[in-house]
């Protein structure tokens, strides 16, 4: 699929739940706890059927995501056969790590080999503050098991936030040291119910690979084959990697190549505007294979140019990423 502005779109992001089981503070508002019905999220069976649609329009990779997806009851076996599925030549996993350890095996056995894990503090009681009651231990109990298992890659995600976790980056950079983990940088972004907070938590990239020179030099590596934003980097023989995601400072919508299914199934163009195209109702109300292949055209022709995000306009963005799927 083609958009208006010549890019090719081959990716998806599949969120499989609302729902998570951290309370991350700038992310999953305490206030919303009104959670969408069950019946208001996609059965598995129609994730299954948009998932195989959209590979006959051209999607190459889904990464499943949520909410936390590890915490909806069968997950392997969907992602097994989300893994069956002829045509779809990658399948990963965003999740915040928490229940790893008791699902890495049955994940291995369903077939995937890449995870994104979100870790914003290496301090048992920051993370516990951060998320709302984590327990870190958890989460490093699962990626040690899963790096043993053999996953890989394994990147870690830290969003970076001004007197927040801002002082642990030398820390994060470090276990790139130690471990074949890809550490990588994201910029807070003004979506949710936290943009009005923005200005007080970001901080810029720039700022953030200035911290990093006391470690030593970076090495450049040449961008992801698969277009993915981070900027990546190496220490001398680091077994790891670092990465940087500046959606804000350095956009990359110009390398987009991605479409978002939320999990009560709206298709949504792109990350920080809201209009969103429904595909629930006409799933359910029996829309041939025909009729959804358009809803999904349709979605990538209302992909924008590029996100309006800058330091002086509040982002228009309502939905929370858990909401949106992050
Ligand atoms: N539960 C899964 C996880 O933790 O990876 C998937 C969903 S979570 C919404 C996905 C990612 O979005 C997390 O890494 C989280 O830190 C990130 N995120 C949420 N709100 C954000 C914001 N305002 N700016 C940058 N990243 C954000």
């Amino acid at each position: 699929m083609e958009d208006q502005h010549h890019r090719q779109i081959s990716y998806l992001r599949l969120s499989i739940i609302d729902r998570c089981n951290l309370r991350c503070f700038y992310c999953t508002p305490v206030q919303e706890l009104v959670k969408l019905r069950h019946t208001d999220i996609l059965r598995y069976e129609e994730l299954l059927r948009l998932a195989r649609v959209a590979v006959t329009v051209g999607i190459k990779k889904i990464r499943v995501t949520g909410g936390e997806p590890l915490i909806r009851s069968g997950v392997e076996s969907f992602l097994e056969a989300l893994g069956a599925i002829p045509g779809l030549e990658e399948i990963c996993l965003t999740s915040n790590g928490v229940l790893l350890s008791e699902k890495a095996e049955a994940l291995w056995r369903a077939g995937i080999r890449r995870l994104n894990i979100s870790l914003d503090s290496l301090q048992p009681e920051r993370f516990a503050r951060i998320t709302g009651g984590g327990r870190l231990a958890d989460v490093l109990a699962g990626l040690r098991l899963a790096t043993a298992i053999g996953f890989h890659p394994i990147k870690i995600n830290c969003v970076v936030l001004r007197g927040v976790n801002d002082d642990e980056v030398l820390d994060f950079a470090r276990l790139s040291l130690a471990y074949p983990w890809h550490i990588r940088f994201l910029e807070f972004m003004p979506i949710g119910h936290t943009r009005r907070h923005w200005e007080e938590y970001f901080l810029p990239m720039s700022q953030i690979q200035t911290r990093l020179r006391s470690l030593g030099p970076l090495q450049r590596l040449p961008s992801a084959a698969n277009g993915g934003p981070a900027v990546r980097y190496r220490f001398a023989d680091a077994p790891g990697e670092i990465g940087f995601i500046s959606p804000v400072s350095r956009h990359f919508c110009e390398r987009c190549n991605r479409l978002r299914l939320t999990a009560d199934g709206r298709l949504r163009p792109c990350l920080f505007e809201d209009s969103e195209v429904a595909v629930k109702g006409p799933l359910r109300a029996g829309a041939s294979d025909a009729a959804l292949q358009a809803l999904f055209r349709q979605a990538v022709l209302l992909k924008p140019s590029r996100h309006q995000l800058d330091h002086f306009s509040p982002s228009p963005c309502r939905r929370t990423m858990a909401r949106i799927g992050g």
